[in-house]
């Protein structure tokens, strides 16, 4: 992959450009590509920003929310505007199949893909891009991005309300270990530039229904199981649950999480069932590594103590063969 710098050279007269980030868009692809499209637009390109779905609607607070395409309700919208584009970012992914639908129109592509992204293990169909997993967030790579074109001092308040937002919600409000003290050091130019952190925080964690507060409280008394002698936690909801709190796209997020809340657990999984889709989400603390864990047993990835992946076994089955793989864990013993 060539170094990103270089695509900062040919972005000087006015581009056609395409941005796009992984299905089941979350704070930090959406964060990532409404503050590139901000800052792309600022240069005078002509920019579309494409999702792969629908996006969670906890996110419509964030400006430029409406230029969104969602290539699943507009495909020839996005499909036209991708053909015709210069250039495509893609961003906080690491492989084509991480965008379903949108993956045979950018395989299709001509054009040189540029990729900003964080996960491991980045496939090489990117020409130019950026790829380290140290950073905490691909909102922190596109500031990077902005701040190497040498355009920081443009940052405005739209682009920094973008950036904050996936930085916050990639590292768990700043907890995990990936924020670095450039993490606050970017945030300290963003409050410069007019960033109202606590609307932020309002907006992602003070916007539940009374519906997904009870649901939540369903799920910890009645449905996590807690497995001392691993270390571990596992939520596993079948779709006749998800069905019965009426569930908005988005109300499982987070979830995963509570099991780590507690003393001497080090792994968690949240088991989902969707149209009889089953999906894996991941947590561990430490040197427990379920980016491995999910590219090996679920079709999946991510990173080190966070990862995804799929299962085709039915959900009781896929709850049995994790606590195998768990027991064989030596990191868990
Ligand atoms: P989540 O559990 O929040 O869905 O995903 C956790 C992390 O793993 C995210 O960084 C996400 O991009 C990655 N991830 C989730 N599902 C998959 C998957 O099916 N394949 C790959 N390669 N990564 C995934
Ligand atoms: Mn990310």
């Amino acid at each position: 992959m060539k170094p990103i710098i270089e695509v900062v050279a040919q972005l000087k007269t006015s581009k056609k450009i395409a941005i796009t980030c992984h299905y089941r868009p979350d704070g930090d692809a959406i964060g990532s590509s409404l503050g590139l499209y901000h800052y792309l637009c600022l240069k005078g390109h002509e920019v579309m920003p494409i999702t792969p779905n629908e996006v969670p609607d906890f996110l419509s607070f964030l400006p430029g929310f409406e230029s969104l395409v969602n290539f699943e309700a507009l495909p020839s919208k996005a499909t036209e505007f991708i053909q015709a584009a210069d250039y495509i970012f893609c961003l906080d992914y690491n492989n084509l199949s991480r965008v379903h639908a949108l993956t045979p129109v950018l395989e299709a592509a001509t054009q040189e893909l540029i990729l900003i992204d964080h996960h491991l293990q980045p496939s090489d169909v990117f020409t130019y891009g950026i790829s380290d997993s140290s950073k905490s967030s691909t909102c922190e790579m596109v500031y990077d991005f902005i701040d190497a074109a040498g355009d920081a001092a443009i940052v405005n308040q739209h682009i920094a309300t973008c950036i904050y937002t996936g930085m916050l919600t990639d590292t768990g409000s700043f907890r995990f270990p990936s924020t670095s003290a450039r993490v606050h050091e970017i945030i300290m130019h963003l409050k410069n530039k007019g960033l109202q952190h606590h609307l932020v925080h309002e907006a992602v964690y003070d916007n539940w229904t009374l519906n997904r507060l009870q649901f939540m409280g369903f799920v910890l008394s009645q449905k996590m199981e807690v497995f001392p002698e691993l270390h571990s936690g596992i939520i596993a909801l079948s779709s006749e649950e998800m069905e019965r709190f009426q569930l908005q796209n988005g109300d499982t997020e987070g979830l995963v999480n509570y099991p780590l809340s507690i003393q001497g657990i080090k792994f968690a999984a949240l088991i989902t069932e969707k149209e009889k889709e089953i999906r894996l989400s991941l947590r561990s603390k430490g040197n427990v590594d379920v980016n491995t864990l999910a590219r090996k047993h679920f079709n999946g990835g991510g990173h080190f103590n966070a990862a995804g992946g799929k299962s085709n076994l039915t959900l009781t089955e896929t709850i049995t063969k994790l606590k195998e793989i768990l027991n064989d864990l030596h990191e868990l013993k």
